[in-house]
């Protein structure tokens, strides 16, 4: 199954979580800030996104939404 997901990268502190869960190396950081200074995490859409929700589970500010299909 294919998914993908959208992060709110202002609401993202860029703990990195998502990044160690994720199966499938779907998620790095981003190559800026966001408005509160943080490292935000962004999806890296490399085709293996399977819409596991693992990511979306694991956030402790709820910044991430999975999308399957
Ligand atoms: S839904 Fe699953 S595979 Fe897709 S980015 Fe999140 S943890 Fe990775
Ligand atoms: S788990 Fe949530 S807060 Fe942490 S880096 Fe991922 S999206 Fe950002």
């Amino acid at each position: 199954m294919k998914g993908y997901i959208e992060i709110d990268q202002e609401l993202c502190k860029g703990c990195e979580l998502c990044i160690s869960f994720c199966p499938k190396q779907s998620i790095s950081l981003a190559d800026r800030l966001n408005h509160s200074g943080y490292v935000p995490a962004s999806f890296n859409d490399n085709g293996e996104c399977t819409g596991c929700a693992i990511c979306a589970l694991v956030c402790p500010e709820v910044a991430i939404e999975v999308y399957r299909g």
